[in-house]
């Protein structure tokens, strides 16, 4: 199963990829983390992140 990776310094936190894959997703004081699961909805969530923090 492939791991997420959130870039801290780039995530300006929209919430975008909470609302598009709530499953691996979480808001986390203005800032995105990982649940620890990759949904299969996890590939939309970085297409959907404004500024390309997340990597797949
Ligand atoms: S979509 Fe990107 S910028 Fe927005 S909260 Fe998620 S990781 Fe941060």
């Amino acid at each position: 199963m492939a791991k997420i990776k959130i870039d801290k310094e780039k995530c300006i936190g929209c919430g975008a990829c909470e609302a598009v894959c709530p499953e691996s997703f979480k808001m986390d004081d203005g800032k995105a983390k990982f649940t620890g699961k990759t949904g299969k909805c996890a590939k939309e969530a970085v297409d959907s992140c404004p500024v390309q923090a997340i990597t797949l």
